[in-house]
């Protein structure tokens, strides 16, 4: 490791301050990438958060859809990092403002990388590049599954799926001597750095805090953000990466009705806020007609996608935490933070 450069794309973002801390606490030196200079103070906010306000961070700018600060924020680094990528909580009109950044940005990223002799990157891809565009089976998702981006999956989850395709085709084409590993997290918790919020927490956030009249009957796998942080560092220097994808999840999914119950065991009065109540399909359903936010969750309701974390587990040593440990500091962060 020694005095080792990462940069890790992204800085601003949830995953990516978490990835920023991880480097650090190792004695990793760190750059990271942020869309613009006026993101910056966020970087330093996170970090503060985290018990690191003195850190060396260097911060460059370079947006994912222009080439311009690239080449200079790949310079002398070891590995990369490239957790960057659009995650809005509403899906937007033109699928085209997703996919472009997150696949073409992917594509800049390595280019860039390979020209600087950089040894790895580790892409951030999602279990939306694998397990949709087709009905769960009997069996979890591994690995070897992929979304079928030509399905009607939406345009977050076709983002991920095109742009972790792109980078597989890119360094079998044209990578040279680069490597690249790739990490599938499911829906990502823990403790949030800032009050931006990834749109993973968004639905915890609103759960806690009474936003929601009910239960829809979704369910979700989760995975602490520090575990996935820790993958990434794991998938970044393990041999046994290269070349390869890994699922990051903690365990099997869990329905809204088990989250809340979780919570509120857990968190005594501060989870009363919660609702208790399922809500029928149906009225899940006619609610998306008036609010987007919904929209995203009508084709979820009532399928359970399960993924398997026996590769990362069995080739990378990761153990991940228990969710419920996961929920709860989430929620406690939250509380910090004044956001419930
Ligand atoms: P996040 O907090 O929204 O972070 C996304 C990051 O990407 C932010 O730093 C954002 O910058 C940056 N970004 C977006 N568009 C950009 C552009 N055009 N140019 C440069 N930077 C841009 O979300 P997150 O949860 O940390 O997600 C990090 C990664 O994990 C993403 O690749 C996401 O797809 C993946 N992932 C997330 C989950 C989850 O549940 N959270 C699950 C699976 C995979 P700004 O701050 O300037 O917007």
């Amino acid at each position: 490791m020694g005095d080792e450069l990462v940069l890790v794309t992204g800085g601003s973002g949830f995953l990516g301050a978490h990835c920023i801390v991880a480097l650090l606490e190792r004695g990793y030196r760190v750059r990271t990438t942020v869309r613009s200079m006026d993101r910056q103070v966020e970087v330093w906010a996170a970090l503060d958060m985290a018990g690191l306000p003195d850190a060396a961070v260097e911060i460059v700018a370079a947006d994912l859809t222009s080439d311009a600060g690239w080449a200079e924020a790949v310079a002398g680094c070891d590995y990369v990092l490239h957790t960057a990528s659009p995650f809005p909580v509403n899906a937007p009109k033109d699928e085209n403002e997703l996919i472009v950044p997150a696949r073409d940005g992917a594509l800049r990223v390595l280019s860039a990388s390979r020209d600087a002799g950089v040894k790895r990157v580790v892409l951030t891809s999602s279990f939306a590049a694998v397990g949709y565009g087709h009905r769960p089976g009997d069996t979890d998702f591994t690995e070897a599954d992929w979304s079928n981006p030509d399905a009607d999956i939406g345009a977050y989850t076709k983002s991920k799926t095109l742009a972790e395709r792109a980078a597989w085709d890119f360094i079998a084409a044209d990578g040279g001597t680069l490597e690249l590993a790739v990490v599938n997290p499911v829906a990502i918790i823990g403790p949030v750095l800032g009050p931006k919020l990834s749109a993973s927490i968004e639905l915890v956030r609103r759960l806690l805090s009474g936003g929601m009249p009910g239960l829809p009957r979704i369910s979700t796998a989760l995975v602490d953000v520090r575990d996935v942080a820790d993958l990434h560092l794991r998938a970044m220097v393990d041999p046994a990466a290269a070349g390869e994808r890994f699922l990051a999840v903690a365990g099997p999914a869990l329905g809204m009705e088990q989250m809340a119950h979780i919570l509120r065991t857990r968190l005594g009065d501060e989870g009363s806020k919660m609702p208790t109540r399922v809500l029928p399909d149906w009225l899940v359903r006619a609610a998306a007609v008036f609010v987007p936010a919904l929209r995203q969750l009508v084709p979820r309701l009532g399928v359970v996608r399960n993924a398997s974390n026996a590769k990362a587990v069995g080739t990378l040593g990761w153990a991940p935490r228990p969710v419920g440990d996961s929920l709860v500091d989430t929620a406690r962060s939250l509380q910090k933070l004044g956001m419930l």
